[in-house]
């Protein structure tokens, strides 16, 4: 495995493969059909062993980013990775060793690791306490809420707007 950019793409993909569909909990990752096209298209085997491994790490990941796990159950995921040089056409590159129904998992826990050295508390849960989204805050003042201001952003305010009506 090539010692790649860090792909925070991936990572928020797979974090946000559990949306809450009209009101119940889903998981776009299932359906094994669906589930391989989708590793595939990220560049995975699209094996059985390599999605029980990415599933791992999405609970672990999603886990610590709600606050309900510490960082320590992603441990799993890096036992026994090392770092190993190559030389080729007269150059060194870093690699990556490990199993390879493994590296998509580790590719989504070296994301958000690096994601949280560069851009700390960035990547977190919306603020919809009904959706099970994350987001990346890109804003300068760092005060996104929301996964989709158009989604739930408008139904927030609704709700406080409802809220503050009823009260009042
Ligand atoms: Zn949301």
């Amino acid at each position: 495995m090539a010692d790649a950019v860090p792909d925070v793409d991936f990572l928020l993909a797979l974090l946000n493969s559990t949306p809450v569909m009209d009101g119940a909990p889903t998981d776009d990752l299932a359906d094994p059909g669906q589930a391989r096209a989708w590793l595939a298209s990220q560049g995975g085997q699209a094996t059985e062993a390599e999605l029980r491994q990415v599933v791992k790490a999405r609970a672990g990941l999603q886990a610590v980013l709600r606050g309900t796990e510490p960082p320590d159950v992603l441990v799993p995921i890096l036992q026994g990775v090392a770092r190993v040089p190559v030389l080729a056409g007269g150059q060194i590159s870093w690699h990556l060793k490990v199993a390879p129904e493994r590296e998509l998992a580790l590719r989504a826990v070296l994301a958000w690791d690096a994601l949280a050295k560069t851009s700390p508390g960035r990547l977190r849960p919306c603020a919809n306490d009904e959706c099970r989204l994350f987001l990346i805050d890109h804003s300068k003042a760092g005060t996104a809420r929301w996964c989709s201001m158009a989604v739930c952003g408008n139904r927030m305010k609704a709700r406080r707007h409802y809220e503050r009506a009823r009260t009042t």
